[in-house]
């Protein structure tokens, strides 16, 4: 595969950037234990995006593997799981924002977000504040028990573990290394996440 362009995401910020149908991004836990949100949107169209809830029915799972598909609302794939060197990701829980800081630990001042990373990051290609939805939480380690009790724990991913993932249509796709310290989430610390871009073969 040839690379494209290689983008390293500070901890607690966020990037966007077109991937055409057939390129890759491989998205890595460089330091290990941290948590990647991305959304994905088609471009021209970007009221048609990534849905966590019609990829949970699709899967009939919570949990995703190589080779499973991520879908849109509008029941097409999005993007196809081309590797994955941890399958432990998350389709339940939405970016953390300033209003996720304020309820959860009392936080007013400006704390960095997943939320307001992709506001800005999405800017840049027109995607208003308006269509950010779900992310797939990449390396996000979130089990459900039988009754239905959540839990979020420290990542499975260590540094250098990574997820491959294949464009099924011409897209947009934000990627945030998540701002959360306060937490198991990020394993208490904030890190980089590296980002892999490759042509189509
Ligand atoms: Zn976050």
């Amino acid at each position: 595969m040839l690379m494209k362009r290689e983008i390293t995401i500070s901890p607690q910020k966020g990037t966007a950037f077109e991937l055409y149908k057939g390129e890759r991004v491989k998205v890595i836990d460089l330091e290990g234990g941290q948590v990647a949100d991305l959304l994905a949107f088609r471009q021209g169209e970007p009221e048609e995006k990534l849905s966590t809830g019609v990829t949970i029915d699709n899967n009939g799972s919570l949990y995703l593997k190589k080779g499973d598909l991520i879908y849109s609302n509008r029941y097409n794939p999005l993007l196809l799981i081309v590797e994955d060197t941890v399958e432990g990701h998350d389709l339940l829980h939405p970016p953390c924002s300033p209003e996720m800081y304020r309820f959860q630990y009392n936080i007013r001042d400006n704390h960095p977000s997943c939320y307001m990373n992709f506001v800005e990051s999405l800017k840049e290609y027109g995607i208003d504040e308006s269509l950010i939805t779900t992310p797939f939480n990449i390396f996000m380690n979130t089990r459900v028990a039988s009754d239905g009790s959540v839990e979020v724990k420290e990542p499975l991913s260590v540094a250098g573990d990574y997820i491959i993932l294949e464009a099924q249509a011409d897209l947009i796709v934000a990627v945030t290394a998540c701002s959360v310290e306060e937490s198991a989430c990020n394993s208490y610390r904030c890190t980089a996440i590296g980002l892999e871009i490759y042509q189509k073969l």
